[in-house]
């Protein structure tokens, strides 16, 4: 073939790949620094939730070196079904379809070689091909790291796509998950946020959570970036029971803390989608969007109040403005009534992100991380505005969670 038809195929394919990916409102990559952080598991929850929630959603599983969702969802030995005009992806009813890079594989455990170009191909046809329809999400489990598959992806989708980051608590602190971000600013990719998963570990004899790992690091470095912080899910066992039997976790543990921190996830990725009309009506520039911390301390007399159920006000300190210069504002509110829950509830209303406290049963931090909210527990009796400081500038540590099981 000569060059000019290999320019007219290459023009024809990227038209196609164009008029396919106008047809879905919102493209979600999943990504991650390093292999086994649960991307594919945050990718499948979120897909279901947000077709629970009543959007049209497709699932795409690009990750070429270890496509699990087909395992994941009892798919396993499904192939791929070609038709005129496209590969067609499983439709599992309720708003969802999924296809998998897995339904092209042979089956069995033989390792698959991809070289390079094949691999780009592979990804192109199946961005290109896969008949979708029209919808609103499409999330992409994508190859984890920062090589040439996410790259492609990227590119290919560029300048539309979105991302959300999973991190581990052991990870955040590596050069992996940076990296993640670079990679999405340098390709103008708007972070949704970041999701610290397997963060803690719910005790099967009391149901609490235990920090096995120092958690709160993916919040810190959500902080440090100035990007939104999405959730911690917690390290539960039926997370894998429920990948080993083909079921999705959200649906199968309903109600348990993990499938409610999942479900906090999705509520700020709809959130944050929202958001981004708010702020982009035109949206061209895909820039992060400046977002400033809501701070809840306990006060009396203008001070922390050690026992936060005897405090008198709840300042309210909302960072201000944006780096280097970044202000605060206070506000002080009634607290709410002493009824159990009740405190968790109201300051997840009012929209606060972290809670400053200096001491807390583990069963009142446990119904706080349940809302989405960090809790600072060990801090000394200071005014507001000091303590925020010193959060701020990570000189404030949390305290240790006990399991009094
Ligand atoms: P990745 O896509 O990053 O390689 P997976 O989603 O395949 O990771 O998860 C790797 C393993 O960890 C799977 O066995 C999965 O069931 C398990 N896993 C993921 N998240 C959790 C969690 N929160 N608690 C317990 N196990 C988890």
């Amino acid at each position: 073939m000569n060059t000019e038809g290999n320019i007219d195929t290459h023009q024809q394919e990227q038209e196609q790949l164009q008029a396919r990916m106008k047809r879905i409102r919102r493209k979600i990559l999943i990504l991650s620094g390093k292999g086994g952080v649960g991307k594919s598991t945050v990718a499948a929850n979120i897909a279901l939730a947000l077709a629970r929630a009543g959007k049209q959603v497709g699932l795409l599983d690009i990750d070429v070196h270890g496509p699990s969702i087909p395992k994941m969802l009892g798919l396993e030995g499904h192939r791929v079904s070609a038709v005129e005009g496209g590969l067609l992806p499983v439709d599992l009813g309720d708003n969802l379809k999924i296809i998998s890079i897995g339904f092209m594989l042979p089956e069995g455990d033989s390792p698959v070689i991809w070289r390079g170009p094949l691999k780009y191909n592979v990804i192109k046809q199946f961005l290109k091909d896969v008949v979708w329809g029209d919808l609103d999400y499409l999330v992409i489990d994508s190859p984890p790291g920062t090589g040439d598959e996410p790259l492609s992806i990227a590119q290919f989708l560029a300048p539309d796509a979105l991302a959300v980051i999973v991190t581990t608590p052991q990870q955040v602190a590596v050069s992996d998950v940076r990296k993640s971000i670079q990679f999405c600013r340098k390709l103008q990719i708007r972070i949704l946020g970041i999701v610290e998963n397997m963060s803690g570990f719910i005790c099967p004899h009391c149901g609490k959570t235990v920090d096995i790992f120092k958690t709160g690091g993916g919040r810190t470095m959500a902080r440090e970036m100035n990007l939104p912080f999405l959730g911690s899910i917690p390290i539960d066992p039926n997370v894998v029971t429920s990948s080993d039997d083909g079921r999705f976790f959200l649906t199968q543990f309903e109600g348990s803390p993990a499938a409610q921190a999942f479900e906090t996830v999705i509520r700020l990725v709809l959130e944050q989608d929202n958001a981004e009309k708010e702020l982009f009506p035109m949206n061209n520039k895909h820039t992060d969007p400046v977002r400033h911390l809501k701070i809840a301390i306990p006060v009396i007399d203008g001070r922390l109040c050690m026992h936060f159920g005897h405090c008198q006000h709840f300042a309210m300190v909302t960072t201000t403005g944006t780096k280097p210069d970044t202000g605060l504002a206070v506000e002080y509110l009634p607290p709410p009534s002493h009824e159990p829950g009740a405190l968790p509830r109201w300051l997840h209303e009012q929209g606060a992100d972290v809670i400053i406290a200096g001491g807390m049963g583990s069963r009142a931090q446990e119904l706080f991380r349940q809302s989405g909210i960090e809790v600072v527990v060990g801090a000394s009796a200071d005014t507001p505005e000091n303590l925020v400081q010193m959060y701020l500038s990570n000189t404030l540590t949390s305290g240790q969670n006990v399991c009094d099981h």
